[in-house]
């Protein structure tokens, strides 16, 4: 080996640290954190909101069954109100009894229109309700697709600078014999990204250990020749 390959090779491993660092922040931006409490939250407005319809319709049926109801309650008290005075009907105690039942018609009819009314009033809290859930979702909806937009520029920008990486990894690359780069891979790998670090006095960069002295005098003596790996982390000494 050349000192030139392992200078290269070194290169290469700044390219592939920079991969690192730029996947690394493409996984974690921040965003991903704030749209899945977003998601999270417009499920939680989106269940809330059903079951208050599902409630709102309940009551609604109710509220036209009142309304049907004291219809044909009153309708029934108009028809005996005509009659009463149709003339038709001349026994007293006949008229005495039919103005009994359009008043106890009326006074029914009355009583279901109260009941409607507290079942309106009912109905019109749970519309309430849903009306500031939907307002709250689109608030929720509006942030999402913000936070969407966010990420979705900051994946562009992060993969066009990976591209650039790529290439001038790959660029780099050419210059190291394939099996230096094959070990320094394999390295790599069992060693959290660092496959090849400078050795700089007894230190290794990548571990920021020391080796023996007498190790790095025979490494810097040797000037490549021989590839040399650091004890700690394993990754190649590049003097
Ligand atoms: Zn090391």
């Amino acid at each position: 080996m050349s000192l030139d390959e392992l200078e290269a090779l070194l290169l290469v491993q700044e390219h592939d640290t920079a991969r690192d660092r730029l996947r690394h922040r493409r996984a974690t931006l921040p965003e991903r954190a704030a749209l899945e409490t977003q998601t999270a939250n417009l499920r939680g407005l989106d269940a809330q909101a059903r079951e208050i319809r599902g409630r709102r319709d309940v009551v609604l049926a109710d509220e036209k069954r009142l309304d049907d109801e004291a219809r044909s309650l009153g309708a029934r008290a108009d028809d005996g109100d005509t009659k009463l005075y149709s003339g038709t009907v001349s026994s007293p105690r006949e008229l005495q009894a039919m103005q009994a039942d359009v008043e106890m018609l009326r006074r029914q009819r009355s009583d279901l229109e109260d009941q409607e009314l507290e079942v309106m009033e009912a109905r019109e809290l749970l519309d309430a309700q849903i009306e500031a859930l939907e307002a709250d979702n689109a608030v929720a909806r509006a942030e999402t697709e913000r936070l969407q937009g966010v990420i979705a520029a900051a994946e562009a920008e992060i993969d066009e600078e990976l591209a650039k990486e790529d290439t001038a990894r790959a660029q780099q690359a050419a210059s190291v014999p394939e099996s230096l780069l094959a070990d320094y891979e394999r390295r790599r790998a069992q060693n959290k990204g660092a496959g090849a670090a400078r050795l700089v006095g007894t230190s290794c960069t990548a571990c920021h250990l020391s080796i023996p002295s007498t190790e790095a005098e025979r490494i810097r003596r040797d000037a490549g020749a021989v590839v040399a790996y650091c004890d700690n982390c394993g990754a190649i000494l590049v003097p």
